[in-house]
């Protein structure tokens, strides 16, 4: 092991910028790599140059966003370790990430992964035992190095090699974020720069995580695509048909989440000449699937409740040019289509 070089597991996170910082502090060449899917760094994924240019200009991080959408697409369907509260396969999404980060170790010549885990600070994921069974199955053993709480836990090569310093590292533990906040104090990071709280992993969430079942129950024995599971991520879903759905957005911020999700097989409906929500029909017009999607749009729309409407519909929101009649249903009809009951 010679190379002072490591890859850092990066979510925008204030631990894992830290463990960024404590790593350059030792003249460490750190590669920080963003792991995205629909489910969490969804915004890096579809347009990665603000999020880029955001972490460049705030904390002096060049991170890489990494495309992880069909691994977790696969994880989810089958995970060894199971689920956490609700779809959140946390232990092999986590093996499955440290198993990338060991490959991009490799390609890139580098000589160990860190990460911003801290001992205890998460339930399913970041206890002793779970640590342990990931480093384990990830075969990156000796090499994963937990710069926060690193003297809670054996030294690992870079440590004993005297790549890393030990005694400069953390020993940091549960779920209290004071010498955190500390540490961003002494790397210059001042209380307005530190990050939000995000959202989190969408899989951890009940609605969200009803809706990506009920999508991987109907691509069976198949696995959904990443455009699939992103449907269930913003507004409300109705399923037309077993081959069609639905998605209407609940208000100005999902309009403009919605438009950024031209994928070929979406198709974008809005009602034509009043205002309403933005839609996205993913499946066929098989069964008059478009015209019951029009009557679900004007249902949500300023013309609720009246005849005489058109939505028009097309491959992107800049070209919708086919036209169908929207009929008006009541809400019984589409509550019955809808799966997602309280958005
Ligand atoms: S919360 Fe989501 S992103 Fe985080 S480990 Fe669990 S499944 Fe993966």
């Amino acid at each position: 092991m010679t190379s002072k070089k490591c890859i850092a597991l990066y979510s925008g996170g204030l631990d894992s910028i830290l463990v960024v910082k404590m790593m350059q502090d030792q003249s460490i060449d750190v590669v920080p790599v963003c792991f995205c899917s629909p489910f969490f760094g969804m915004d890096a994924l579809q347009d990665p140059e603000p999020f880029k240019e955001l972490h460049r200009s705030r904390y002096g991080i060049d991170v890489h966003p990494v495309d992880f959408s069909h691994e977790i697409i696969r994880i989810i369907s089958d995970p060894k370790h199971g689920y956490g509260k609700n779809l959140n396969p946390c232990i092999d999404c986590k093996i499955g990430m440290f198993k990338k980060a060991g490959e991009l170790m490799k390609a890139l010549d580098a000589s160990f992964v860190v990460t911003g885990e801290v001992l205890g600070q998460r339930p399913m994921s970041q206890r002793r035992d779970a640590m342990n069974l990931i480093i384990k199955e990830t075969g990156l053993k000796d090499v994963l190095l937990r710069p926060l709480c690193a003297k809670h836990l054996p030294p690992t090569l870079p440590e004993r090699e005297g790549l890393v310093r030990r005694e400069l590292l953390g020993d940091i533990a549960g779920r209290g974020r004071k010498v955190q906040i500390e540490l961003a104090k002494k790397y210059g990071i001042s209380p307005d720069a530190l990050p939000t709280p995000a959202g989190g992993c969408l899989l951890t969430y009940g609605q969200i995580a009803d809706k990506v079942r009920s999508t991987f129950k109907r691509f069976q024995p198949c696995l959904p695509s990443p455009a699939d599971v992103m449907l269930d991520t913003i507004g409300r879903k109705f399923i037309l048909d077993d081959k069609t759905v639905l998605v209407v957005s609940r208000d100005e911020e999902e309009n403009k989440k919605l438009s950024r999700l031209v994928f070929p097989g979406n198709v974008f409906m809005k009602i034509a000449d009043v205002p309403g929500p933005l839609c996205i029909i993913r499946g066929d017009d098989s069964g008059g699937s478009y015209e019951k999607a029009a009557g679900i749009c004007l249902r949500y729309g300023k013309a609720r409740g009246k005849s005489g409407h058109t939505a028009v519909y097309g491959p992107d929101p800049l070209t919708m040019t086919g036209t169908v009649s929207a009929p008006v249903l009541d809400d019984d009809c589409c509550q019955a289509l809808q799966i997602d009951m309280n958005t």
